[in-house]
């Protein structure tokens, strides 16, 4: 039987004897798209005679729909769409991820491509300059899935108090991952904008942002593509499950930091207060497009304990970290800013999130 490795000094795995050898001026493109349960991602390579400026340069490509549930009726073929480039951080030199989407048959927008939705929106409100900053959290497993990573083989660690923004090995687990994960974002051209170690032991969190419009969506998509990845080389399973250990111990979320141009300039918070006052009006709406399964899976999370507001209830309030909407204190005090949306579950479609809010709060729809 194999046997694996379970501390995080398995960097073995990190060091490909292969990986400098010459292209001969050929490169690799790994395209990426999601499945279709809307929370996973797949992608292949393929090579390309060199390397690519524009993502126009790209070809299309197709995989079999029917292996990933998405097939629709006899032609099982997905057709997929280069829609933004990233820097490769594993093959690296001009090797590429390509974020893609996907469509049918006849060229029509497949039913589980909801970027194509969201794209369309953020063309319309382009003038107001969206800008969306997503706090992704997530838990790290063993390679079975199953056992939270570094927890004891039996029983719990002890209570929550200690781990977030912790340091020492009784306190943090797999902050290899981490690092490893926040380098290789940087080189991909993620706008990864922090991190750090939350609540419940092996449960982490990066910010992506702030990105204007459909941007938002690529570089979430792409992070998480890149950390499943970088947690592979380490034998680690990422969760992005929003309740992933049930009981007294905090569940992830995909904190929506969210503005337009006139919120950020002085007098904003007038823009700021009708923007909450339009989402206090559509709370159920938003439920539906916070997590892929139409609020299911947040009602585990959305508690009102564990810092959560009731999933049943809109509220909104200053500092107020119980609240579907917290204005952060330094905006209420500068009269303009952002404001955060507290309720996406960490496996929520950013393409999803970001499109509901500009429905309500550009749209009024
Ligand atoms: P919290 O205090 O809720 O933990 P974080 O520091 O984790 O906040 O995340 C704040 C996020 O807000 C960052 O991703 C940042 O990029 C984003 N952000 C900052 N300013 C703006 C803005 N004007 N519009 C949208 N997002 C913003
Ligand atoms: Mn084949
Ligand atoms: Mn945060
Ligand atoms: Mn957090
Ligand atoms: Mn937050």
């Amino acid at each position: 039987m194999t046997q694996y490795k379970m501390s995080d000094d398995g960097l073995d795995g990190l060091k490909n004897p292969f990986g400098d050898l010459d292209q001969g001026g050929k490169i690799m493109a790994y395209y990426i798209w999601i499945d279709g349960s809307g929370q996973h991602m797949r992608g292949k390579t393929r090579t390309l005679d060199g390397p690519v400026k524009c993502v126009h340069e790209l070809p299309d490509w197709n995989y079999d729909g029917s292996s990933t549930g998405q097939s629709m009726g006899e032609n099982s073929d997905v057709l997929i769409k280069p829609q933004a480039i990233f820097k490769d951080p594993f093959r690296r030199g001009d090797n590429i991820l390509v974020v893609c989407d996907t469509y049918g048959p006849d060229e029509e927008v497949h039913p589980t491509n909801f970027r194509y939705k969201c794209n369309e929106v953020m063309e319309k409100v382009k003038a107001q300059k969206p800008w969306f900053g997503l706090e992704q959290e997530y838990t790290m497993f063993d390679f079975t899935g199953k056992h939270p990573y570094g927890w004891p083989v039996n029983g719990y660690p002890g209570p929550q108090g200690p781990y977030y923004c912790g340091v020492g090995a009784d306190k943090v687990k797999g902050r290899k991952i981490v690092e490893a994960h926040y380098r290789a974002c940087l080189f991909a051209g993620v706008k990864i904008a922090g991190s750090n170690a939350e609540v419940m032991p092996s449960q982490w969190e990066y910010q992506v942002g702030p990105c204007e419009g459909i941007e938002m969506g690529d570089h979430l998509w792409v992070s998480r593509w890149i950390l499943c990845r970088v947690a592979e080389e380490f034998n680690v399973v990422i969760s992005f499950d929003p309740k992933p250990i049930s009981g007294d111990w905090n569940g992830a979320g995909c904190h929506t930091n969210i503005s337009t141009l006139a919120m950020r300039k002085p007098g904003g918070m007038v823009h700021i207060n009708r923007a909450i006052e339009a989402f206090s009006k559509k709370h159920k709406e938003h439920i539906m497009a916070y997590d892929p399964n139409s609020g299911e899976d947040n009602k585990r999370r959305l508690t009102g304990a564990h810092e959560t507001a009731s999933i049943d209830e809109f509220s909104s309030g200053v500092a107020h970290r119980g609240a579907s909407i917290r204005i952060p204190r330094q905006v209420a005090k500068d009269g303009y800013g952002y404001f955060e949306d507290r309720r996406p579950s960490s496996n929520a479609d950013p393409y999803l999130v970001t499109h509901r809010v500009i429905m309500t709060m550009c749209l009024s729809e």
